[in-house]
């Protein structure tokens, strides 16, 4: 069952370059997809792809410029205030850096504290954040603690307890274990995948590591320069994918495992070439198998369970 979705979602920034110029940077255009109960979305792209702002949008954290977004049958740009705010309690987000979303000047026991506040809990508060601590692995001496003494795993565990507080249904998971060691990440990714279970949490995944989406996700979306170029379950879009991209991404780095530094990289390349291609296919400079009907027609994401954005796929 359909838990929520995002319909033709936009999103343009002015984008500041100097003193007298902007320029319009459309960060997201015209994406949809539908998460269902239980599921784990995985998205991927580079820095910059939009990646984070679609989950900002499902969250409804940033209103689109277009598009709608349909949380368990409600449009909630036509929602009413009540219904928006019970929504957002709903839907929690984790961020990559806990040390950023963490304040360093409150005991955890307080950065949790909040989060009951917030959503108005009516039980007792220490026992209810003793029992959410247990489950994401931490002991209750981390309530008299302050952030700067626990280590990024630890911290990153806070975040997601606080997450978990609010009695969510959906998570967004933006680039969870990224500041992480590789030894804590793999941790951190064994807890999500236990507490999805245990809580019945449905997740959206956002990472640049194609390992880590596909050892947790159901289904995937591949975004470039701001659009889903490829979609499908996590098996078929990596074992067979169809997008040029997607194959260059794959056949790139050794063990399906990406760097950063990889995706950082091409990134500045990527945009450039999305931008010299407006009229049609943003891959069109790059793409081994471009035709002329590729510089001047956009190809839409089409097909049936595994979609793809590309007229010679
Ligand atoms: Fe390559 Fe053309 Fe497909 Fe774009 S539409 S990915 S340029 S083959």
């Amino acid at each position: 069952m359909e838990l929520i979705k995002g319909e033709n979602l936009s999103k343009t920034y002015n984008l500041k370059i100097s003193l007298t110029t902007s320029i319009k940077v459309k960060a997201v255009e015209n994406v949809s997809i539908s998460i269902s109960e239980k599921e784990v979305f995985g998205l991927v792209g580079e820095s910059g792809s939009g990646k984070s702002t679609l989950g900002r949008l499902m969250l409804f954290m940033e209103k689109p410029d277009s598009g709608k977004v349909i949380f368990k049958g409600v449009d909630l740009s036509r929602a009413k205030k009540d219904e928006v705010k019970d929504a957002r309690r709903r839907m929690q987000i984790v961020f990559q850096n806990p040390d950023l979303s963490l304040d360093p000047r409150m005991k955890i026991y307080n950065t949790l504290k909040e989060a009951l506040v917030c959503c108005k809990y009516k039980g007792d508060f220490v026992e209810r954040i003793k029992s959410v601590l247990e489950e994401v692995g931490l002991s209750s001496e981390t309530l008299n603690m302050f952030p700067h003494q626990l280590s990024g795993g630890m911290k990153q565990r806070v975040a997601l307890a606080r997450a978990i507080l609010a009695e969510p249904d959906f998570i967004v998971l933006d680039e969870p274990t990224s500041a992480l060691d590789v030894s804590v990440q793999a941790q951190i990714l064994n807890l999500l995948i236990d507490l999805r279970k245990k809580l019945n949490l449905t997740y959206l995944f956002i990472s640049h590591n194609l390992s880590v989406v596909s050892y947790v996700s159901d289904r995937v979306g591949v975004m470039y320069l701001g659009k889903l170029v490829e979609l499908g379950n996590c098996d078929e879009v990596f074992n067979e994918p169809l997008h040029p991209y997607t194959k260059l991404l794959i056949s790139s780095v050794p063990a399906l495992y990406m760097t950063k530094k990889f995706f950082t990289q091409n990134h500045t390349a990527l945009a450039e070439n999305g931008e010299e291609n407006p009229s049609g296919c943003r891959f069109f400079k790059r793409c081994p198998y471009a035709k002329e009907l590729c510089r001047v027609k956009e190809p839409e994401l089409d097909g049936d369970k595994h979609k793809v954005a590309c007229h010679f796929a």
